[in-house]
């Protein structure tokens, strides 16, 4: 079956009319399609390729639409950077419907009831980063939103300058968010928080369907999965920027890609995102941050469900799945296969070696998935080296409790230590070149960002160095 044949079925429409507000689209001027991603398109169960043809751009830029389709905004509130900030919702996203246990929505498609001072549009720039890192972040193994097609289009859209606008037409099993739950309860929707909780749980956790203290099964779901994703975000380097609840997705995976960044050198202290002055979305509160969030949820959750009990949920379950997912990807970073007490230290130890040098996060681990005991490979390119050096020394002791031999070992760390990670300097040079409507990079940086373990001797200049003045670039909300 064609992507264009396929039949969409809207179930978040059987919730109550406070839930969303039906909207059509408004299509962008002159849309052109940049990139596709057949990987995600794979997810929708049609049988072919995606044809790229003015068909499609049609349904991306929400002209032409799909069977069964009918086009709303999802109505949520949220916590942002600690505030309740009241109703939000989908202010320029606009959902088509559901096929295959994805919602297809459409980010930048225009003005919804929840646009607030809003244009309802998406700038060129922030699709482009959202599109690849949907992709990117799949391809590292990390529950995510996907991005199947981004159009560009010769409409103007006001920022800082006047920039172009786009479409990124998103893929999720679930576009409930923390925030959906929170209007709610702000709002005195209290008989709506189980309407909610039930559409969740069909949605998103439908295996829990007829258990006891389902709701409360619910929220411990909720919790695990969310441990799971901040622990492989930390372990790959990745900082979203905006922890708000209105970015939390209820099924834990990562959404709303704004001004996120992958470490360049291993700071835990480095903060993303401009506007985020406190550093209270910084990469080490991730963990925290995300840990707050689930208790806003408690609270808001606890019309249905006691929050004393969520709270013992929370406690008892959040940081021990963190620090199990956190310790289990750490060891298959350093290639070790066996469990030893000191382990533990010993990652914790590198981390902080890391932290005291200038090394790449992401290429130091590459370079020790070829370690064969040549210190020089892995210091000769970084500063105040003493405390790897001293490190690689006890992970060479370490190496010779290891049963399995040096190539398997080195051919397993390949495939969990990324060579290409999407950066912000290659990035923006990618968007650079596609402001001058040359995407090649775009496309480039999709092939790199579908299979970031594998070697594209072809496209090494995209896993360069950072240059120096492009290290740790922090960037604004503005998308
Ligand atoms: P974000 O920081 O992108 O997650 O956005 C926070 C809220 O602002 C969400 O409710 C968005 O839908 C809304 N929003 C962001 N940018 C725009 C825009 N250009 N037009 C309308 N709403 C927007
Ligand atoms: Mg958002």
């Amino acid at each position: 079956m064609k992507f264009s044949k396929i039949k969409l079925t809207t179930p978040y429409l059987n919730l109550a009319p406070v839930f969303y507000e039906k909207v059509d689209p408004t299509p962008l001027n002159k849309p052109f399609l940049i990139s596709t991603s057949q990987s995600s398109a794979q997810l929708l169960g049609i049988d072919e390729e995606l044809a790229l043809d003015e068909e499609l751009i049609n349904i991306i830029n929400g002209k032409t639409k799909l069977e069964g389709s009918q086009t709303f905004a999802m109505c949520y509130a949220g916590h942002q950077f600690g505030q309740f900030s009241g109703r939000l919702g989908d202010g320029r996203a606009i959902n088509l419907g559901k096929v295959n246990g994805q919602n297809l929505q459409l980010k930048g498609a225009g003005l919804t009831l929840y646009s607030r001072h809003g244009d309802g549009r998406a700038v060129l720039r922030s699709s482009i980063r959202e599109y690849l890192v949907s992709e990117a972040m799949f391809a590292l193994g990390i529950e995510t939103s996907r991005a199947l097609a981004l159009i560009g289009s010769e409409t103007d859209v006001p920022r800082e300058k006047w920039e172009k606008g786009a479409i990124v037409l998103r893929l999720s099993p679930t576009w409930v968010r923390f925030g959906t739950f929170e209007y709610l309860n702000a709002y005195k929707e209290h008989d709506k928080l189980q309407e909610l909780a039930d559409y969740v749980i069909d949605e998103s956790f439908p295996y829990l369907k007829g258990s006891q203290d389902i709701y409360l099964k619910m929220y411990a779901e909720i919790v695990k999965n969310t441990a799971i994703t901040i622990a492989s975000w930390q372990c790959v380097g990745f900082n979203h920027g905006v922890m708000n609840t209105d970015n939390m997705a209820i099924d834990g995976r990562t959404i709303d890609y704004g001004p996120f960044a992958f470490l360049d050198n291993y700071n835990p202290h480095f903060v993303c995102n401009k506007t985020d002055t406190q550093g209270l979305y910084s990469f080490s509160s991730q963990p925290g941050a995300a840990f707050w969030n689930l208790d806003m949820l408690a609270r808001t959750l606890s019309p249905l469900i006691q929050y004393e009990l969520c709270e013992e949920v929370l406690d008892d379950n959040f940081w021990t799945t963190y620090h199990e997912i956190f310790t289990k990807i750490m060891l298959e970073k350093m290639g070790l296969q066996t469990e030893h007490e000191e382990d533990k230290e010993l990652y914790q130890t590198l981390l902080r070696a890391l932290a005291s040098t200038d090394i790449d996060y992401t290429q130091f681990f590459r370079k020790l998935s070829r370690f064969k005991g040549e210190k020089s490979d892995i210091l000769d390119t970084c500063i105040n080296k003493q405390a790897l050096d001293t490190w690689l020394d006890r992970y060479l002791q370490r190496l010779e409790k290891e049963t399995l031999n040096e190539a398997l070992r080195h051919a397993k760390m390949l495939k969990v230590n990324p060579k290409y990670i999407l950066k912000n300097h290659i990035l923006q040079e990618a968007i650079t070149r596609a402001e001058e409507h040359d995407f090649s990079m775009v496309n480039e940086l999709l092939k790199v960002a579908l299979s970031p373990f594998e070697e594209h001797l072809e496209l090494e200049h995209l896993c360069k160095a950072t240059p120096l003045l492009s290290k740790n670039i922090k960037l604004s909300c503005s998308s």
